[in-house]
Parts: C-alpha cells; structure tokens; sequence
C-alpha cells in the first residue's frame, strides 16, 4: 500500500480521496504544520504550490516516509460569473455556514442569464524526488433554485451534474464519485502512477 502525504486540512476532500484511493494510505496535513500557500491565477498553479510546499516541509519535519505528496486545487466555476468563484470557491463568503453562501451564491446570478456551471479539480502529485505533475478532471451542470440536498459538502447543494435531476446534495457520495471532478481527477492519477481499481475505472469510461 502507497503512503502518501495529504496537503490539505479539508476533512471532506479527505474523505473523498480515500474512498477514491482505496488502496492508498492518505496522511492528512498535521494540525502544527504551517497554513499552505494558494495564490495562483489558476487550479493548477494553486494544486502544484501545495503539493511542492507540503513536499519542502515534510522533507524537514514529516514523521513518516511517504511515496509522495497529493494536493487537490478545486472549485465551482459559474458561467454567469465570468468562472467564479473559481479559484476562490474556498474564499467566498468565507464567514457564511454552508447554507446561506449557497443561497448568496445563488442570488448573485441575474434572473435571465444562463445557469450552466462546472466543478474542476485539479490534483497534483509530489513525487517523494522528481518532478512534480498534474491531473484534472471536470463536470458539467446547472446551478438549482435554491440548495436542495444535505450529502456533500461545499456548494454540492445547489449543483445539479449533466443527465440528472438531483443535486450532488441529494446523491449518494457513490454516485458522485463515479463522475465527479475529483473521481475523474483520482481516476487519471490512479492511471499515471500505474494503479486501478473498478470506481476509477467506471468514472474514466463513464461517457458524460
Ligand atoms: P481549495 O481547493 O482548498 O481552494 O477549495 C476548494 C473549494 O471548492 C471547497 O472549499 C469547496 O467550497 C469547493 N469545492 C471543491 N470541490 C467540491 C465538491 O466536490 N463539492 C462541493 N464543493 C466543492
């Protein structure tokens, strides 16, 4: 079994890696470890920041050997908000419990204008030595009316994916999973570093 440090405090991505990585043994980001730097233009200059940084840390004060570092830089990316809040989908109404900056994301969009939006995720990978690499994977979708879903997390509540009715709220995390931004991320690197497993294989084949 691969161990592999986890550049993230994100409990939620945590949970969703490991159930997409079965077969990985994911150390989160230790509580005492300095904040991790993300102030890139873009997903994967923010996921390569993370995954190095952690990298440079761990070497000096990690506790454990690990094969390599995973940072996973993602996000809601809105159409009618020129792709926002993108890169920001973590900074946005940072104050707001997860019901209400839903609802604020919701009331930002214009009456008229077209509800299309996609999640992107963007996964890097720190190799223990050598250079470091990225992944991405993406779903289509439309914003609903108003959040409708308690699973998940972040802006799943209001993102209804392409072919469905539901939100990522009202679906099963094993459904997410098979097409989601993230399972195809997990999918493409469980591909590069020469490891399957049938959930990453049915969200690479998966035609949406
Ligand atoms: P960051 O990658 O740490 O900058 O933050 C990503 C943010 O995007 C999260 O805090 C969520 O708000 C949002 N996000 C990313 N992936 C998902 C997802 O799968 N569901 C819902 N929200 C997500």
């Amino acid at each position: 079994m691969l161990t592999l440090l986890l550049a993230s405090r994100n409990a939620h991505k945590l949970r969703e890696i490991n159930e997409l990585m079965p077969g990985m043994k994911l150390i989160p980001w230790p509580a005492e470890a300095p904040e991790i730097p993300e102030d890139g233009a873009f997903f994967q200059d923010n996921a390569l920041q993370k995954a190095t940084f952690a990298r440079a840390w761990w070497k000096l004060c990690g506790t454990e050997a690990v094969a390599g570092v995973l940072a996973d830089d993602s996000g809601l990316c809105v159409d009618a908000l020129w792709g926002g809040p993108g890169v920001l989908s973590a900074r946005f109404a940072k104050n707001l419990e997860r019901d209400p900056k839903n609802r604020k994301l919701l009331a930002m969009i214009p009456a008229h204008a077209a509800r299309t939006a996609r999640f992107v995720c963007v996964l890097a990978f720190a190799p223990r030595t050598g250079e470091p690499f990225t992944v991405s994977g993406a779903v289509e979708g439309t914003l609903a009316l108003e959040p409708c879903g308690t699973e998940g997390f972040g802006y799943d509540p209001i993102f209804i994916p392409q072919g469905f009715h539901q939100t990522f709220g009202e679906l099963p995390a094993e459904v997410k999973h098979t097409f989601s931004h993230r399972g195809r991320a997990a999918a493409a690197l469980l591909e590069r570093l020469g490891v399957s497993s049938p959930r990453t294989e049915a969200a690479r084949l998966d035609p949406h």
